[in-house]
């Protein structure tokens, strides 16, 4: 079983690629913000652990309302 992993999420602003490392036992749904490298700014990164999917994890980067 894979427990943590680094993703990765491009920017919503900038439209660059970051990584971020995650610990995946830490819940199949974590919700967090991350500054992009390049410019910054917040994103707020959800990330989803399918369960019945073996294990597929999804990234998702929103643009920050905070
Ligand atoms: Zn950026």
């Amino acid at each position: 079983m894979q427990t943590d992993d680094d993703l990765v999420w491009r920017c919503q602003y900038c439209s660059v690629e970051n990584t971020v490392w995650v610990d995946l036992t830490a819940g199949d749904k974590q919700d967090f913000i991350e500054e992009c490298r390049i410019c910054c700014r917040p994103n707020r990164i959800i990330i989803k652990v399918d369960i019945n999917d073996d294990e597929n994890v999804l990234v998702e980067s929103r643009i920050s309302d905070e």
